[in-house]
């Protein structure tokens, strides 16, 4: 079906196509890298400033090795000017892998009869929590498949459940979501229960290679896949992340669709997407799947340091799917965010006994199953400094404002400050004697970064607050102002 303004109006808006394959091979096959092209582009990210779709295509084309070394070197300093040393830690929670559509990379695929399907009840979903907090965890991602029994209504009542769960000092501060699309009056229901981000991997942004992949189910439309985070946004939901499966078509077309993608929500609503993930096909329930558009590591890295240099004020999430060594050194290149602890088999969080993955109980391999806090442990060793805060959300800076907030020195007098004390009060509720070590050395560490007095004299003082027993101490506030 060939996109036409008439096909998706959004809240009576006809949409204009945003997503012109012949544009995006045109930046591909035309577009030449020269040395010279590279550089300049790499030092206009470093002034952080967004890159356009040519600028991108230049970065793409460059094969020199040294070149390819340059543009990670670069996405390493703009992380760390805009990011500073923090990463913020995150463990999916599956909800239900009942589905009804055919995505033929996916274990929880309809036609898929080996898989084992399963939704949690309340109080399985309670149990998971309640494990969850035990670790120390503050934010969580719900996901669902797709299909009739997780509605709208039911993912909001999850979502409030989850909220509601306390174990001890435990709470889930922040819930994102990663579901199927649904129509504006869904996401406003959702956006109701109190949900961070909501997620839509639009998979691949080529509309031939989607059909070869999306058999059947709703999931099938491209376009009103495409279009769905533009009704998160006429919903009032303005915290989207979009993302493609790496694996499914050319890296590169789909590096372009995610900008491409990015431009369009900012043109159309102030605001990009809050975060951008890169997923990697992983192995699955019965799967058969070609290697025609396998992603090696070296352009897996490459291309996440290319994205992290067009988008410098976009988020960057990293899961489990990859492995420990490649983890480290993504997280180098700008990554915001990874997950910990991970387990996808639904109910595994509150097993004791620690088991092989089976991926017939699951969606794909992870292949990252440390603890959240050997994961802790590595960051530290790292001098990262792993961060649980969900100051912003709360404190409504979503969409817009977030992004008005993304501005130097907003990281110094919020993030690094929060981020501190959300490690004090992992330590002192969950961590074992060496990493509390480790830890309070690098809060002290960290806390000598701080160049403001005011600012370090307020940290230190919530950290004795927060030794005596009190919780969820951030700055609500420019941590410079008096409370
Ligand atoms: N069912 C919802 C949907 O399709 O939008 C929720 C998403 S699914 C549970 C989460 C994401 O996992 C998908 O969007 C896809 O990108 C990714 N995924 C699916 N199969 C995968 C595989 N074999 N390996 C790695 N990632 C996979
Ligand atoms: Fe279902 Fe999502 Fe898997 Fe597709 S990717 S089969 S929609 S769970």
């Amino acid at each position: 079906m060939k996109f036409t303004p008439e096909t998706y109006n959004i809240a009576d808006k006809p949409m204009t196509p945003f997503i012109d394959s012949d544009e995006i091979w045109n930046y591909i096959h035309e577009t030449i890298s020269t040395k010279e092209k590279v550089r300049e582009i790499i030092a206009k990210s470093l002034s952080k400033k967004r890159l356009n779709l040519e600028e991108v295509a230049v970065l793409i084309n460059a094969d020199d090795p040294q070149l390819i070394e340059e543009i990670k070197e670069g996405a390493k300093t703009l992380k760390k000017t805009i990011y500073g040393n923090r990463i913020v830690l995150f463990a999916p929670l599956y909800v239900g892998s009942k589905c009804a559509n055919n995505c033929t990379y996916c274990g929880f695929r309809a036609s898929n009869k080996e898989v084992v399907r399963k939704t949690l009840d309340d109080q399985e979903l309670i149990s998971e929590v309640e494990a969850l907090e035990e670790n120390g965890q503050k934010r969580l991602i719900l996901v669902y498949g797709e299909h009739a029994h997780y509605s709208p209504e039911y993912i909001a009542h999850t979502v409030k459940v989850a909220y509601s769960v306390r174990k001890e000092n435990g709470e889930i501060r922040r819930i994102n979501i990663n579901a199927a699309p649904m129509e504006i009056e869904g996401f406003k229901r959702i956006k109701e229960a109190g949900i961070g981000t909501f997620q839509v991997f639009q998979e691949t942004y080529n509309r031939e290679a989607y059909k070869t992949y999306h058999l059947s189910g709703k999931k099938a439309d491209f376009d009103y896949r495409l279009t769905s985070l533009d009704r998160a946004q006429e919903a009032g939901l303005d915290d989207v992340g979009i993302g493609a499966l790496f694996g499914l078509y050319d890296w590169r077309f789909e590096v372009l669709g995610l900008i491409r993608h990015t431009n369009h929500l900012e043109a159309c609503y102030n605001v990009g997407p809050h975060t951008i993930s890169f997923p990697r096909i992983k192995d699955a329930s019965s799967l058969n799947f070609g290697d025609k558009y396998f992603v090696s590591d070296e352009d897996f890295t490459k291309l996440i340091a290319i994205l992290r240099l067009a988008v410098p004020y976009t988020g960057m999430i990293l899961t489990a799917r990859e492995p420990e060594k490649l983890r480290n050194e993504i997280i180098q290149y700008g990554v915001s965010q990874i997950d910990g602890g991970t387990k996808l088999e639904l109910g595994s969080y509150s097993k004791t006994v620690k088991e092989e993955q089976n991926l017939n109980n699951e969606q794909f391999k992870i292949n990252d199953d440390r603890s959240l806090n050997d994961i802790i442990d590595e960051l530290l060793d790292q001098e990262m400094i792993p961060s649980f805060c969900t100051s912003c959300y709360r404190r409504g800076r979503t969409g817009e404002h977030f992004m008005e907030f993304s501005v130097p020195g907003f990281i110094k007098r919020f993030c690094t400050p929060n981020a501190i004390l959300t490690m004090a009060e992992y330590i002192e509720d969950y961590a074992p004697e060496q990493t509390a070590i480790k830890g309070w050395k690098a809060i002290e560490k960290n806390i000598e970064t701080l160049e403001d007095e005011k600012i370090k004299k307020s940290v230190l003082e919530k950290i004795e607050k927060i030794k005596t027993g009190e919780r969820d101490l951030y700055y609500k506030k420019d941590a410079r102002a008096k409370e």
